[in-house]
């Protein structure tokens, strides 16, 4: 049986993808097309079992208040979560035992392999630098996925007592060195002609390794979102972040 899907912001750039994708999977019905100014009753009326939210930071806790109150699972790609936002997912979902939610700050299978390959990586490396290369319309920096892979890895180095990271600068222009994200320095690069990549350099005696990831087309998040939904389905409670739902041992 087809899992029946409907897609938040379905006009938007992200969302319009996700629907074509949805639409071309044989195992996936998409019953809804939901976007600013439709009524969320939508949701319950199209019988949806999963809702994929690409809207804004400023909408996506009240559509995932509604669905999850109603026992709709959501696949979640709006960026702006924290701590306290992720907490009050959890108790709405507290009262919907059966239901699940996907929080993916990234949907690229190649971006997340990245993230998990680099910080596994710096465990056996002395020192690790990222460089990530955006468009010029990107308004923050540096971008989220590259903070992500530095917590991961700082977290990773921290796991094994890692030393601190050589470096003999003495005197350096401002920002020379990166900023610095937990333990390691990230460099932005803000370039017409880029879409969104980057690199993470391993160092260590003797050797060094560069993970890199180039994001070209927004078609590239598809096979995660379709991974997201298909998964949660089966994974009640909270779960933040793709790779939770990938084999990567
Ligand atoms: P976008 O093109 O602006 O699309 C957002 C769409 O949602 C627009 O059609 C917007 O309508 C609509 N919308 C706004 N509020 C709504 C509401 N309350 N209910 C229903 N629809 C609503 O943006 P995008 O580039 O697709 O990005 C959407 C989100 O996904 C952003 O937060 C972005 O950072 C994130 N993103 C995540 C990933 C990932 O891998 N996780 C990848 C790329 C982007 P109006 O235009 O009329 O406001």
């Amino acid at each position: 049986m087809s899992i029946k899907v409907a897609v938040l912001g379905a006009k938007g750039r992200m969302g319009s993808e996700a629907c074509k994708a949805i639409s071309a999977a044989a195992d996936l019905d998409l019953v809804a097309q939901i976007d600013i100014g439709d009524s969320l009753d939508l949701l319950v009326s199209s019988g949806a079992q999963v809702v994929v939210d690409f809207t804004h930071p400023d909408a996506v806790m009240g559509n995932l208040e509604f669905a999850l109150k109603n026992g709709i699972n959501v696949v979640v790609g709006t960026t702006g979560f924290d701590e306290g936002k992720l907490s009050q997912i959890t108790g709405w979902l507290a009262t919907q035992p059966q239901t699940g939610a996907l929080i993916a700050p990234n949907f690229g299978l190649g971006a997340v392999l990245m993230m998990q390959f680099a910080a596994k990586a710096s465990k056996y490396f002395e020192s690790v630098e990222i460089v990530e290369l955006h468009h010029p319309n990107k308004a923050d920096a540096p971008s989220g996925t590259a903070a992500r892979t530095a917590e991961l890895i700082t977290q990773a180095r921290r796991s094994v007592n890692k030393e601190p990271m050589p470096d003999a600068t003495s005197s350096a222009l401002d920002g020379a060195r990166g900023a610095l994200v937990g333990e390691v320095p990230v460099h932005s690069v803000r370039l017409r002609g880029l879409v969104a990549h980057q690199e993470v350099i391993l160092g260590d005696l003797g050797e060094t390794l560069t993970i890199r990831h180039d994001s070209i087309d927004r078609t590239g998040f598809m096979p995660g979102v379709l991974l997201g939904i298909r998964s949660v389905v089966t994974h009640p409670g909270l779960t933040f972040g793709l790779e939770h739902f990938m084999d990567l041992n």
